[in-house]
């Protein structure tokens, strides 16, 4: 993956460099393909997989405008974090431009709430960007978590870090269903309940890493908004699913 400079009001788009110059997917909702287990676009037939650790990345980097090539589907996994990513753009350095940003400004109230998972987001008018976010697994390692991000939070060493989770008793399915195929202990803090500890003797960053990544994931799913966003996000046990078709209902009902 090769991350590239481009002008003001370009936009965060992959490039499928594999495929042709011509194979673009630009970061926004309305691409959103799947959302099982990560987010998926989808432009004209082409692809990306696993975007939002690098959106979350580059939205919260103040990076408005990118070119992203790959050589593949999926972006790296490489951690399972955002913090590989934060690294490479601190050390190739932004450069500010010209043009004033745009935003997405939250109008008003507005909910979406999932029937299935009892999932929910809400949104509200705020001069900067806030983000409250809980989360409530049936679980006793890790239950009830909260996670927020504002100002002054920094990114790079207080949510980028965080890494994915799953579940022991998961593996089994998400492998048979063809997921996960590069997930390992290298880059998954993979919780066994049974045992009530993290497999591999790994040890969580933080007390709350999952509800933490969690929120390194709403905040790339947010950037598929195609500007940052301006208002506060609570969201209680979200997920990709969630994330999208509420940001997709936001948009369309001009909350945002
Ligand atoms: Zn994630």
């Amino acid at each position: 993956m090769q991350i590239l400079p481009a002008t003001e009001d370009y936009g965060i788009v992959f490039q499928r460099a594999d495929l042709s110059d011509n194979a673009l997917v630009h970061a926004v909702v309305e691409n959103v393909a799947k959302t099982r287990r990560s987010t998926a676009l989808a432009e004209n037939g082409v692809q990306i997989r696993t975007p939002e650790h690098l959106l979350a990345a580059l939205r919260c980097l103040g990076v408005d405008n990118a070119l992203i090539r790959l050589n593949a589907e999926e972006v790296p996994i490489l951690d399972g974090s955002a913090l590989p990513f934060v690294h490479a753009l601190r050390e190739c350095g932004l450069n500010e431009q010209r043009e004033d940003r745009r935003y997405r400004v939250v109008r008003r109230h507005a909910e979406y709430h999932d029937p299935h998972s009892g999932s929910w987001i809400t949104v509200d008018p705020c001069s900067d960007l806030i983000v409250d976010l809980t989360i409530d697994f049936k679980s006793g390692m890790i239950g009830r978590q909260k996670a927020c991000y504002d100002t002054t939070v920094d990114f790079a060493t207080q949510i980028a870090p965080a890494r994915t989770f799953c579940f022991y008793r998961e593996i089994f399915m998400l492998r048979l269903l063809g997921l996960i195929r590069g997930g390992s202990l290298d880059n998954a803090l993979v919780i066994d309940d049974r045992k009530n500890c993290f497999a591999g003797g790994k040890t969580p960053l933080f007390d709350n890493e999952p509800a933490r990544h969690k929120l390194l994931d709403l905040l790339g799913d947010l950037t598929l908004a195609g500007l940052p966003i301006q208002g506060r996000v609570t969201a209680y046990k979200p997920g990709h699913k969630t994330n999208t078709q509420a940001l997709k209902q936001f948009i369309a009902d001009a909350v945002l």
